[in-house]
């Protein structure tokens, strides 16, 4: 859609998981009514909890997908989008900053309830949106969202500078979890399987720990994949009355400890989603400063590029993480 089709009755493209596979389909426009802002988006990003929530059939096939979200409002200000807000139901969740864990809430989380950013737009309260920071490109903030999600995570842990921290498994969270730890002062090791999450790793300044290396001794360990084994190096290799974070998604799965050793070290099990408001404001706006203040993110993390017309490339490409993949962006509208 053209500058001079932004208020056109026509529809507009979106990627839907329809009949088990992402396809693109025309869509009545989004509008701006009760109140929300229409975005036209630069960049919407796939997240593994899309894939996740593909393979264990919980996508609706009339919601446009896309919950990482980033671009610009028709006033023209570059904007990244947090896809969950408050229910608006004076509910005590919500009015504590916690409407990460508010049921109404998260029912309309945009690219899940709601329809999402992997379109051409998309309609936004106006609550919801993250005035970028300057230096930061609207091509790259659909990663201020992941990076929110380690901004709550490590603010439900205290982590503190110095500390040691074990992150198992180099996905876009696990890098994620690397960047913003080390920029806050931990001393960070990453284990990864694939050699770009090992490369992008280093790049991010963190080290990278070999599964055959000695064990070591972690005041934390970060489960960044959802595998029973990545779950046993978490325990394995963090210290006593240490913790473990949990940063992976599990849809579908359970999740597996090795139980003696995580009681023996008297170990803290901390979970964790999206994020919320705390007593220094919204995750969402600390993680749209990070990104301004990490400007190496982008390049170390964002693997591929793809037009909304090939999303359904864009889907193959992310689930193929031997092939290269870390975080797969659909540039919609691009810049
Ligand atoms: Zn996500
Ligand atoms: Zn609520």
């Amino acid at each position: 859609m053209g500058a001079d089709g932004w208020h056109a009755g026509t529809g507009v493209k979106a990627l839907r998981f329809i009949d088990r596979r992402f396809q693109l389909v025309d869509v009545p426009p989004p509008v701006g009514d009760g109140g929300k802002t229409l975005v036209r988006v630069r960049s919407a990003a796939i997240c593994s909890s899309d894939l996740g929530m593909a393979a264990a059939g919980l996508l609706d096939p009339e919601v446009t997908v896309g919950h990482e979200i980033a671009g610009m409002t028709t006033d023209g200000a570059a904007v990244a989008v947090e896809p969950v807000g408050v229910c608006g139901e004076l509910c005590e969740w919500c009015a504590a900053g916690r409407y990460n864990v508010c049921g109404r809430a998260t029912r309309r989380i945009l690219g899940f309830g709601l329809d999402g950013g992997m379109a051409e737009t998309v309609a936004v309260n106006p609550s919801s949106l993250v005035r970028l920071p300057a230096g930061v490109s609207p091509d790259d903030a659909c990663l201020i969202e992941p990076l929110a999600v380690c901004v709550h995570a490590f603010r439900r842990i205290e982590m503190r500078t110095g500390n040691r921290l074990l992150i198992v498994g180099g996905g876009a969270l696990g890098l994620a979890a690397a960047a913003v730890a080390g920029h806050w002062g931990a001393q960070v090791s990453v284990m990864a399987r694939h050699d770009a999450q090992k490369a992008a790793a280093e790049r991010l300044g963190a080290t990278v720990l070999e599964s055959e290396s000695r064990a070591g001794r972690f005041d934390v360990s970060v489960l960044a994949a959802g595998t029973d084994s990545a779950a046993s190096e978490a325990v394995r290799r963090v210290q006593r009355n240490g913790a473990v974070l949990l940063l992976a998604s599990f849809f579908g799965k359970g999740l597996t400890l090795p139980g003696i050793e995580f009681t023996l070290k008297e170990l803290r099990l901390v979970s964790s989603t999206m994020y919320g408001r705390g007593t220094q404001g919204r995750d969402i706006d600390a993680a749209a400063k990070l990104l301004a203040e990490i400007p190496e993110l982008p390049a170390a993390m964002v693997s591929h590029r793809f037009p909304l017309d090939a999303g359904e490339e864009a889907f193959a490409a992310a689930k193929d993480r031997s092939g290269g993949a870390i975080k797969v962006v659909i540039e919609p509208e691009a810049g």
